[in-house]
């Protein structure tokens, strides 16, 4: 059991039967890695969320947490996991747009570097002393413009990417390792699709991942 899970285990939200529902939803959503449900399973969403909205935690849908913006929804989360590690050898994760840190969670244990950028300050400082309560430490955290990606621990082996815009940012091709992969919404607000890009032998190959909604990526930090 991880530590600080703020004593509601008892309301049942947190319960085993709960987790186990929203894994074999997922399941039966076409989610094939079991590392990746297993994370699902055991990532405490309840504590990414307003203990007000808590009780909805395992629920397969998006929540706001503030601020305009939204944690997303398991499913979501687990594709993106899931698509950015198929036949993955790398070490390095680049993610934009950390938020409440639920997907930045999701992602830690599977691999074996995070860099996380956010824009907004006050999210990102709960977030830090969030992960770190969850003994999560391969995670770095940083405030910016993920237009401009991280330049200082380029090139990444992937790339996750989760608030939508018309077009990749040209920064994170250029930060992308060779035979790396980027997968992000891209699209007007409605018809965004989720896209993976994957780096081969100087050539980039897109490939669409369906439909989704996220909030948008904004311009400058
Ligand atoms: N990954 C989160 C969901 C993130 S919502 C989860 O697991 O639930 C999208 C996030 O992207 C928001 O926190 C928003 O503030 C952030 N964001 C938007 N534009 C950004 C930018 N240019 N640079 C960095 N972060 C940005």
């Amino acid at each position: 059991m991880m530590r600080n899970e703020r004593g509601i285990q008892g309301i049942g939200m947190t319960s085993a039967r709960t987790r186990d529902r929203l894994v074999q939803r997922l399941r039966e959503q076409g989610i094939r890695s079991t590392a990746v449900l297993e994370q699902i399973r055991n990532v405490p969403r309840h504590l990414f969320v307003d203990e007000a909205l808590a009780s909805r935690a395992y629920e397969d849908t998006a929540l706001p947490i503030g601020l305009g913006q939204t944690i997303s929804q398991p499913y979501i989360v687990a594709r993106m996991t899931e698509a950015l590690l198929e036949g993955f050898s790398g070490t390095r994760v680049l993610e934009i747009g950390t938020g409440c840190g639920y997907q930045t969670a999701v992602l830690a244990p599977l691999v074996r570097e995070v860099y996380s950028v956010e824009r907004i300050p006050e999210l990102l400082k709960k977030t830090r002393q969030r992960l770190r309560d969850l003994d999560i430490y391969n995670v770095r955290l940083r405030q910016g413009d993920g237009w401009e990606g991280w330049r200082k621990y380029a090139p990444y082996d992937g790339i996750i990417v989760t608030a939508a815009a018309s077009e990749i940012p040209a920064s994170l091709l250029d930060q992308l390792a060779p035979g790396g992969r980027l997968i992000m919404p891209v699209g007007p607000s409605g018809r965004q699709e989720l896209l993976r890009v994957t780096e081969h032998d100087g050539v980039l190959q897109r490939e669409s991942l369906g439909a989704v909604s996220f909030v948008p990526l904004v311009k400058g930090s």
